[in-house]
């Protein structure tokens, strides 16, 4: 199932995703979800076609957690080694943006570089999680686009600042529910050209390494995203670009680059 949340006439509402096309293309409707997906919840048979709502962020979560290097070629081609443990970086809440909303150049940067990843969404509250739990703790997927002031990433010993910027986590467009994540292709265009194509597969850490990694530190609540590296081909986003990240199985996040005002 697809899940996305939404606003109509100043409503919020989650909402599972039917019928076939993309956002862009049409064609979909949302049945609307009585209570909170991560629990029981029901469909309530009120459907709304999607053209007629804003697609937020699919979910809120109380922390987004990203792992770096985990595909080798994209360790390589900046010049790093594949770490012996996964690194672990948090991206704030105020990061998360949703489909269509704009990326917002950081002022303190000249290098900002888009990374398609694969987001984990937690389904939960779990710590200590063993192997052969993961699966139960995983409430879906959905696409994430990891922004990096990659300047300020190279300058600055914690990548806080360069990782962390408002608008730096967009996610979206919904979150898919019944997926096998362990051979998908990822991909990022910028304006239709094709940047980043990748397959899950080659992750150095599987996710279940990453979420017995993580959750042997902290606890994971429903919502939390964990985001799991991004293939090679990263590079430069520009204001007036138009960053899409494809995920089989799930679907596309675009979002557009501005100047921030
Ligand atoms: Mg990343």
């Amino acid at each position: 199932m697809r899940i996305a949340r939404f606003s109509i006439d100043g409503n919020v509402a989650f909402g599972a995703v039917e019928g076939e096309g993309t956002v862009e293309s049409g064609g979909l409707v949302l049945d609307i979800i009585r209570g909170i997906p991560y629990t029981d919840f029901e469909l309530s048979g009120t459907k709304v076609p999607l053209s007629k709502v804003r697609l937020l962020p699919p979910v809120l979560p109380n922390k987004v957690v990203g792992i770096g290097r985990n595909y080798a070629e994209h360790a390589r081609e900046l010049g790093n080694e594949v770490p012996e443990v996964p690194v672990a970086f948090f991206k704030p809440t105020t990061s998360v943006i949703g489909p269509g909303d704009a990326i917002e150049y950081p002022s303190f940067s000249s290098e900002l570089h888009h990374e398609a990843e694969l987001a984990v969404v937690i389904g939960r509250m779990c710590r200590e999680v063993p192997r052969e739990r993961v699966k139960d703790v995983i409430f879906g997927y959905t696409c994430a686009n990891d922004v990096t002031a990659r300047d300020v990433q190279k300058r600055e010993v914690q990548w806080a600042r360069a990782k962390g910027f408002d608008t730096s986590c967009p996610l979206g467009p919904w979150v898919e529910t019944d997926l096998d994540p362990s051979d998908l292709a990822v991909q990022a265009t910028v304006n239709g050209e094709q940047r980043q194509l990748g397959r899950t597969s080659d992750m150095i850490r599987s996710i279940e390494d990453l979420v017995v990694h993580i959750s042997e530190a902290m606890t994971l609540l429903p919502g939390d995203v964990i985001l799991t590296g991004t293939p090679a081909g990263v590079g430069p986003l520009n204001v007036g670009d138009e960053v899409a990240v494809t995920i089989e199985g799930i679907g596309t996040l675009t979002n557009r680059v501005i100047k921030r005002g």
